[in-house]
């Protein structure tokens, strides 16, 4: 099966259910401020379920697109690193809005997964919520699950929230074994992080709203989420042990492979450029433009990590946007409004890649060089600052290379350099005033200095060393 039959088999199910087919919403949440990206199937029926919508529907369903690249659920720095996160996914979903609740939410789940795609009951492994006895009796007494291959588990992996606030509940999770020969333990056991049972389903019990204040109140009608990574069920149903492994990845592990023109195979490098083109393409065709703040700026650092990567590949020039043709003939049927606007992402990434290789040779140069001069396994914080600042190296762009070479940030010298930096701008009465936005309630840079962006309305690269 492909990702595309996957997909369809999904919605037909949930349709022969009674389940409204409603289209994915946007990455650009139209009705919550709070939120950066879609991070959920839920986030477009938020309304619905703590009762200020009504729809014309109490159950739907959906292939929902989804970007993790910063707030609350956030998988940038596990790209590549496991064979399970994605900063762009698509989510199937099904809702009840105050109709069905646990007992079929179950049902349909199981049925599903062990009727319609046809897997083995002994490969799959369910989680509850602690407290959650009637979740438990279901799946033992009523679907039959073994209780070796059950466990409950506390608040951390069984309740669902999407964000700080908004509706949320306890959950239940369904994990597939990928075999002995794939290293890791079941749900709750220490090896949980590694990419043997991997979680493909959450079942979200959705119960209470939580409010601003930090109180939980009821919501008007029990209801029901859940989400399934495509991906994941993708490389259940295909056999594989990795997403990279599926149709689709390896559509855009080739192209990526073409436009860096690498003879290697497979790398860390090639699946964060089949990762990145996913997030960065659909950020553009839902309005995101790269920026010095907010969704911009999470834009403009995910670019600059791909170019990074494509440049350790030994990429000549521009290439990242070469890969939207490709990613247009895999998902450009799913998504039309990709393919209108195919052109103008290529552009936008274009301009962007060109930009950022102005200065990314001598600021690897500049790193390069202080790693060489180490005597610890620290970056100082004046390398930092001088990348970020001169070479507009985002803070998290340096990270990704000091964790490749195993060396830590100081941070607090960083900090340091920033505070003087903006001392100095304000003794010469200057707009050197550095950024500072709180997206999700860390406080990250979401800057660099106005100076390089004064640079790039210039089209110049700035350098003060
Ligand atoms: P994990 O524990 O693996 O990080 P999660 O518990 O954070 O997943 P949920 O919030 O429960 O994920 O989302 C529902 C489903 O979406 C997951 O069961 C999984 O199949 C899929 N999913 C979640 N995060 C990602 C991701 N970054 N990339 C691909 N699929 C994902
Ligand atoms: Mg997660
Ligand atoms: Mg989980
Ligand atoms: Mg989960």
């Amino acid at each position: 099966m492909t990702s595309a039959d996957i997909r369809s088999a999904f919605l037909e199910y949930f349709r022969e259910h009674g389940h409204e087919v409603v289209k994915s919403s946007p990455l650009v949440p139209g009705n919550d401020p709070t939120l950066l990206f879609t991070n959920a199937g839920m986030v477009q029926f938020k309304d619905t379920f703590t009762g200020q919508e009504t729809r014309a529907y109490n159950r739907a369903t959906t292939s929902q697109r989804c970007v993790r690249a910063g707030g609350k659920h956030n998988d940038l720095e596990n790209v590549g690193y496991t064979a399970r996160h994605h900063t762009f996914f698509e989510m199937l979903g099904n809702f009840s809005f105050g109709d069905y609740f646990k007992r079929d939410a179950i049902k349909f789940a199981w049925e599903f997964l062990t009727v319609r795609m046809g897997l083995p009951a002994e490969k799959l492994w369910i989680t509850v919520h602690h407290e959650d006895q009637e979740a438990e009796d279901i799946w033992l007494k009523e679907m039959g699950v073994s209780a070796e291959r059950f466990s409950r588990l506390g608040d951390k992996d069984n309740f669902w929230m999407m964000g700080d606030t908004g509706p949320c509940g306890p959950c239940s999770e369904i994990f597939y074994d990928h075999g002995e020969d794939v290293p890791g333990g079941p749900p709750g056991s220490d090896g949980e992080d590694l990419d043997r049972y991997i979680e493909i389903w959450n079942l979200v019990f959705m119960q209470f709203e939580q409010k601003p204040d930090g109180s939980r109140t009821p919501l008007p009608n029990p209801s029901i989420d859940t989400g399934m990574g495509l991906e994941r069920i993708a490389a259940v149903m295909q056999g594989v042990h990795s997403n990279y492994q599926i149709d689709l990845f390896q559509a855009l592990l080739k192209s990526a492979r073409d436009v860096t023109g690498t003879d290697v195979q497979e790398s860390h490098s090639l699946q964060v450029l089949a990762d990145h083109i996913r997030s960065c393409s659909f950020m553009i065709v839902d309005g995101v433009l790269p920026s010095n703040e907010g969704r911009g700026y999470v834009l403009r650092r995910i670019i600059r990590r791909a170019v990074r990567h494509g440049n350790k590949l030994g990429a000549q020039g521009t290439f990242f946007h070469k890969m939207v043709a490709e990613l247009v003939h895999q998902m450009g049927e799913a998504y039309p409004e990709l393919v209108a606007k195919q052109a103008e992402v290529t552009r936008i990434l274009k301009s962007e890649e060109e930009q950022f290789i102005r200065t990314l040779d001598a600021g690897m140069k500049v790193l390069d060089d202080a790693i060489a001069a180490l005597d610890s396994a620290t970056l100082p914080g004046d390398v930092i600052f001088r990348l970020y600042d001169t070479h507009g190296f985002p803070v998290d762009l340096t990270g990704d290379i000091a964790r490749e070479r195993e060396l830590a940030l100081d941070m607090d010298g960083f900090e340091v350099c920033m505070q003087r930096q903006r001392e100095q701008s304000r003794a010469k009465g200057g707009f050197g005033t550095d950024v500072v936005l709180d997206v999700d309630g860390d406080t990250e840079f979401l800057g660099y200095s106005m100076l390089d962006a004064k640079a790039e309305v210039l089209g110049v690269s700035v350098d003060q060393a």
